[in-house]
C-alpha cells in the first residue's frame, strides 16, 4: 500500500497564505505503541502543516490515531520514527523536560472531561499552569483573572467545578490553556460530553480565539455539524491522513447561537417563544 494519503475528488485547495512559514510541520511521522506481544500502529506515515492562525478539525473514527496525533502536536508524547518541527524547531528529539518547557510557553491543551481539579476554585485551576511556568507569584492572579474574563466567567472566579455547568467547566479548562499565552490551541473532542447548544457556546470562544488573537486552533471532533465551525478539516483512518479539505459553508457560531433554543444552568431548555425554533 502506498503511504500517500489517496486525494479524494471534493479536495479543494487550501486557502492558506503559503508565504508564512508552518507554525506545525510534520514529516512521516509513525507512533507505535509497543504492548510486548503486540505493536499497535497509531500513526502510520503522517505529513501535514499548519500555519498561524488556521483553525483545523480533525475528523475520523474511533481509534483513528487522532489523540495519538494531538499528543505528539503538544508535545505530550514522541513520534516513533519521522520528525516534527514546531516554529522550525525539530522537537521530536528533545528530551521530555525539554519539551514539557516548550509545552508549557507554546501549547494549551483542552481534553474532552475538562480534567479540572475538583477541590479547587476556578481562579486557582486556571492559575496552575502559570506555576509550572514559573510565572511570579505576583502576575499569576493577575493573568488567571484575565484568562477567566477572556471566556465570559470572571464572574465564576471562586466556584469549584461542582458549582459550574459542563459548559462553565470547559470554558474553565480554554482558560486554563490560555493563561501562559500559548500560540496554539489543542482541543480533544473539547465538547464531547456537552449538549448542542453549549457546544455551539465553545465554538463561539474558539472562533473568537482565532480570529481576534489569531491563535492557531486545531480541534479533534467526530461530530461533522461541530467541524463545519473550523476553516480546514482533516480525516484520518487507520492511522493516515485520508483528506485535507478547506471547510465550505463555515458556520459562524456567533450567528448560530441566536437560532438555537437557550438552555439554563441546569441544562434544561428554556420554554421561551424561541423554544421550539
Ligand atoms: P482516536 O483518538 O482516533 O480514537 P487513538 O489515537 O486514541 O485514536 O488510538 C489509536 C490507536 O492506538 C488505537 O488502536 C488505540 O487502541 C491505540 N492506543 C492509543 N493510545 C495507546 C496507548 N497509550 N497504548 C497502547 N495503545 C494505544
Ligand atoms: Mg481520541
Amino acid at each position: 500500500m502506498s503511504d500517500t494519503p489517496s486525494k479524494l475528488p471534493e479536495e479543494l485547495p487550501r486557502n492558506v497564505p503559503e508565504a508564512s512559514p508552518p507554525t506545525i510541520r510534520l514529516e512521516e511521522v509513525h507512533k507505535t505503541y509497543d504492548l510486548g506481544e503486540v505493536k499497535v500502529n497509531a500513526l502510520r506515515g503522517v505529513s501535514l502543516e499548519i500555519r498561524a492562525g488556521e483553525f483545523v478539525a480533525v475528523m475520523g473514527a474511533s481509534g483513528s490515531g487522532k489523540s495519538t496525533l494531538m499528543n505528539i502536536l503538544g508535545c505530550l508524547d514522541k513520534p516513533t520514527r519521522g520528525r516534527y518541527f514546531l516554529d522550525g524547531q525539530d522537537v521530536s528529539a528533545l528530551t521530555k523536560n525539554d519539551l514539557a518547557k516548550i509545552r508549557s510557553h507554546k501549547i494549551g491543551f483542552v481534553f474532552q472531561q475538562f480534567n479540572l481539579l475538583a477541590r479547587t476554585s476556578a481562579l486557582e485551576n486556571v492559575e496552575l499552569p502559570t506555576i509550572y511556568a514559573g510565572v511570579p507569584v505576583a502576575e499569576r492572579d493577575h493573568l488567571a483573572k484575565a484568562a477567566l474574563e477572556q471566556v465570559g466567567l470572571a464572574d465564576r472566579a471562586g466556584h469549584f467545578p461542582s458549582q459550574l455547568s459542563g459548559g462553565q467547566q470547559q470554558r474553565v479548562a480554554i482558560a486554563r490553556a490560555l493563561v501562559n499565552g500559548p500560540s496554539i490551541l489543542l482541543a480533544d473532542e473539547p465538547t464531547g460530553n456537552l449538549d448542542s447548544r453549549t457546544s455551539v457556546e465553545i465554538m463561539e470562544i474558539l472562533q473568537k480565539l482565532n480570529e481576534a488573537k489569531g491563535l492557531t486552533v486545531v480541534m479533534v471532533t467526530h461530530e461533522p455539524d461541530i467541524a463545519q465551525y473550523a476553516k480546514r478539516a482533516m480525516e484520518f483512518r487507520d492511522g493516515r491522513m485520508r483528506r485535507d479539505v478547506l471547510v465550505q459553508n463555515r458556520q459562524i457560531a456567533a450567528e448560530v447561537l441566536p437560532t438555537l433554543p437557550s438552555v439554563d444552568e441546569d441544562g434544561v431548555e428554556a420554554l421561551g417563544k424561541d423554544a421550539s425554533a
